[in-house]
């Protein structure tokens, strides 16, 4: 037996949400948006110089900084961009949390944040929401090695008011407060504003879900000019190259059309409202969800068995068995009003009403 094993750094990876290869189901697992992206970024695609890729990318990624500075009123060295917002947090938590204080994040969140703790060895504390699945802001007004939270919260769909996430940041000016801001486009204030006041503010944003191009991978942070060259720093230190040539296309496409964009939010934004008056009907406990998802739990069946047999009949929602507390709900994505229709009669028919 050799040794090898014993010098491997193990870990505990994140476990994304399923990617079914079968055609004909109805994912609303993954928060993905069900609306095609932007007619640009289709148009960037078609007219893409191949010959472009015998070359190295722009390390800077200048154009597609550029379009997101001005779409968001900031200026470029205000912005940073990388492989998905989850690329972005990596690279935030790696430059920002360095203190031997344990970093701070809610017990219900978005699972990738202990992931990535774990695997910088950076110290954590949970706080846990409160029984309606509210962040309490109190909890986050203590001595700390920095913040996280995601607003609105994944995978509840809870928004937090943006003078509660100004307490928060004003409270923790010694530490790096970032906000993770993948669903705000969907009913929610930004805490961009904020950064002119606050240079200890990360402001994180994402094109997977408001902008359609999950498979694209493009995520963006907002923030001071100091801390965006701090990370950029740790970038450059670890892969220069994190965007082609065709995905800075495709980007500046897709944020050019603002017209577009509004739309499709807005088309998300009223389907999941119908959506959670036909899931009151049914009998669903859920709260007021400001994001492209519902966090729900039916009156009359566990939330493993409603999976079971939502996939059955080719429907997929995500299921988080742990912590216990939340076994019992369902992730919902919205999708298109007719999926979301059949997703209706699908609930009826496995529910007996
Ligand atoms: C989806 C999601 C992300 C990651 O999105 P990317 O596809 O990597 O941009 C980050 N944070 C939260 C809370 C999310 O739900």
């Amino acid at each position: 037996m050799y040794s090898w094993e014993q010098n491997i750094r193990k870990v505990i990876p994140y476990t994304p949400g399923e990617q079914p290869k079968e055609k004909d189901i109805i994912k609303l697992n993954t928060n993905e948006n069900p609306y095609p992206p932007a007619p640009g970024v289709a148009k960037a695609i078609k007219e893409f110089d191949t010959n472009s890729l015998r070359k190295y990318p722009d390390p800077l990624i200048g154009k597609l900084v550029h379009s997101i500075a001005v779409n968001y009123g900031m200026r470029d060295e205000e912005v940073f961009v990388g492989v998905g917002s989850d690329d972005v947090l990596a690279t935030a938590f790696l430059t920002c949390f360095n203190s031997d204080k344990p970093i701070i994040f809610p017990d219900i969140t978005y699972s990738f944040y202990d992931v990535w703790a774990k695997l910088f060895n950076i110290p954590f504390e949970t706080k846990a929401l409160d029984e309606n699945f509210k962040i309490v802001t109190e909890d986050y007004l203590c001595d700390n090695g920095g913040v996280i939270f995601p607003n609105p919260n994944a995978p509840t769909g809870e928004l937090m008011e943006l003078d509660e996430v100004e307490r928060i940041i004003a409270a923790n000016r010694d530490v790096v407060v970032i906000v993770d801001e993948a669903y705000i486009d969907f009913g929610g204030t930004s805490a961009k504003s904020l950064i002119k006041k606050y240079d200890n503010l990360l402001v994180v944003q994402t094109y997977s879900k408001s902008r359609s191009l999950a498979g694209m991978r493009i995520g963006f942070m907002l923030g001071n000019e100091k801390l965006v060259k701090y990370i950029n720093d740790v970038k450059y230190s670890y892969n220069s190259y994190t965007l082609s040539n065709l995905t800075i296309e495709a980007g500046v496409a897709s944020m050019e059309d603002t017209a577009y964009f509004e739309e499709c939010v807005k088309k998300v934004i009223d389907v999941r409202e119908w959506t959670k008056v036909e899931l009151k009907k049914r009998g669903f406990i859920f709260g007021d969800s400001k994001s492209n998802f519902i966090f729900a739990k039916s009156d009359r069946m566990s939330g493993n068995k409603l999976f079971e047999e939502l996939k059955k009949r080719k429907i997929y929602v995500r299921h988080f068995s742990k912590p216990e507390r939340i076994d019992d709900y369902l992730r919902i994505s919205i999708g298109t009003a007719e999926e979301m229709k059949i997703f209706m009669e699908k609930l009826d028919e496995i529910l007996g009403l």
